[in-house]
């Protein structure tokens, strides 16, 4: 039997309910919600109904279930915990044609409680014919998570500009298409990135117009918002939601050339991307020519994504290209991303702190000036983990440089290479060895200190996947 998906409309009719404990009152409050005219029969309330009827939330009738209390109802609910009771409540309900629902007895229910997802006036019902409430159950937090509660501020925006647009349009068709627009991802993300708080205020929140075809805007002061996104270390499962929505709502990406294949693959077909870590023409794009590119695409586009590997504000440049669009008055919003440090450490099975070895950690960058030698003469306590991002092709070099910092030559060093991608692989070394080591692919990175010696992956080629799904790690020697 199919049944028919509805939402009843309960204000001011009489519902009755048949029962006083815990599934009554579990039945009660979406009734009342929608403004239903509760009657509740049962001998007894529980704590929680009485206190609601001393509060003329709804009218108390102190007796059991008799016949006549279902005159003039338009609904019941039968929800005692006695079957014979529900069916004797379902059998007259049938009889007289009013709505009956007996609590988990599918036999005696016209209709049934949907699993809800509930927004403000957002609702979203779920139901699998009584098949499976626990399946029923499992969507609805699928979806809870999917959408969040910022959807009821949303919702009654879209309702208020809705009968704004259309008390001021003549033009019903091209009010149709600008409310389809209204509704779309790109402008929920805006209207979350104004913040949802605050009073309701359409002009300010959501501009209405002048939008052109794809979301592009055309005039300045409709500038769009830059979202400096962390795309973490290459696999995708590693973005973070945010991260994720944002990219599917992108009018254009601006991307170094780090940000992994796959991850790139997730920018939507309609969103223009641009690999801003490619030559153009025979030189590389200067800074500076990046920062005009990214306020330039503000000022053409809604959703502006400034794409870096790992978390956008360690070894990224993010501070010159924050400061560029500051300037330019755009607004903006960081969101962070798993940091190669973390990703290696994960991969190579290290902790970077270790209660008895390693109390600090620095993230540093090899550098070939000579002012850097030996970490500004800043000598690195032995207690250390030191993390070098971009250690360059030449192992000597950087070996050189760990050692000028004080750091003794038996001190352990990984080199992870990928970390999180598929042809990940890592290598175990001394400062002494690392120059006769051969150079893994970029990008890599060293782990240097003594929590270095705890690895149980070294010297292998571990297939991040199958490491996250098998938990036995496939063991390929690269060397
Ligand atoms: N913002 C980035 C770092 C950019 S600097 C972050 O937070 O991770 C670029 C350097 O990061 C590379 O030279 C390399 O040292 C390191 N790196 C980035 N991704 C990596 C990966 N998947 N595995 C190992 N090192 C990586």
């Amino acid at each position: 039997m199919k049944l028919f998906p509805a939402f009843l409309k309960l204000q001011n009719r009489p519902v009755l309910v048949v029962g006083g404990g815990s599934i009554a009152a579990s039945k009660i409050p979406s009734l009342l919600e929608a403004g239903a005219n509760v009657t509740v029969v049962a001998p007894e309330l529980d704590d929680q109904l009485l206190q609601q009827a001393r509060q003329n939330e709804f009218t108390w009738l102190a007796k059991t279930f008799s016949l006549d209390d279902l005159d003039n109802k338009f609904l019941v609910i039968a929800a005692t915990s006695l079957r014979e009771v529900n069916a004797a409540v379902f059998e007259e309900a049938e009889r007289r044609q009013i709505l009956c629902n007996a609590v988990d007895d599918i036999d005696h229910c016209h209709f049934y409680y949907g699993a809800i997802v509930q927004r403000g006036d957002l609702q979203i019902a779920i139901s699998t014919n009584g098949k499976s409430p626990a399946l029923a159950q499992r969507l609805r937090k699928e979806l809870e998570q999917q959408f969040g509660p910022e959807y009821a501020a949303w919702l009654d925006h879209l309702g208020a500009t809705r009968e704004q647009l259309r008390a001021q349009s003549s033009d019903p068709e091209s009010t149709k298409k600008k409310l389809r627009h209204l509704a779309s991802r790109e402008m929920f993300d805006r209207f979350l990135s104004k913040g949802s708080g605050g009073s309701l205020d359409p002009s300010v929140r959501v501009p209405l117009t002048p939008f052109s075809r794809g979301g592009a805007v055309d005039t300045n002061n409709l500038a769009g918002k830059v979202f400096f996104i962390g795309a973490g270390p290459g696999d995708p499962d590693l973005l973070t939601q945010k991260a994720a929505r944002l990219l599917q709502s992108a009018s254009i990406v601006l991307h170094d050339s780090l940000v992994s294949a796959e991850i790139l693959a997730l920018i939507p077909a309609t969103a223009q991307r641009v690999d801003v870590g490619k030559r153009a023409g025979l030189r590389l794009l200067t800074q500076s020519e990046i920062n005009s590119l990214l306020v330039d695409a503000a000022r053409k586009h809604q959703i502006v994504v400034r794409l870096k590997g790992g978390d956008p504000l360690l070894f990224g440049r993010a501070a010159e290209e924050i400061d560029a669009v500051r300037a330019a008055n755009i607004d903006f919003e960081i969101v962070p991303g798993i940091s190669a440090a973390f990703a290696a450490a994960a991969t190579a099975q290290v902790s970077l702190t270790d209660r008895r070895l390693a109390s600090r950690v620095l993230f540093t960058t090899y550098s070939r000036s000579v002012d850097a030698r030996g970490f500004n003469g800043v000598p690195v306590a032995p207690d250390t983990t030191v993390v070098v991002y971009m250690p360059g092709p030449d192992y000597s070099e950087v070996s050189r440089w760990l050692a000028d910092a004080g750091l003794a030559p038996e001190t352990p060093v990984l080199v992870v290479s990928k970390a999180t991608h598929a042809d990940q692989s890592t290598q175990a070394a001394t400062i002494a060895t690392l120059p006769a080591q051969k150079p893994l692919p970029a990008p890599a990175i060293l782990i240097v200190g003594r929590v270095a010696s705890h690895s149980s992956v070294a010297d292998t080629a571990v297939s991040w996947f199958d490491n996250q799904s098998a938990g036995s790690l496939e063991k390929i020697s690269i060397l």
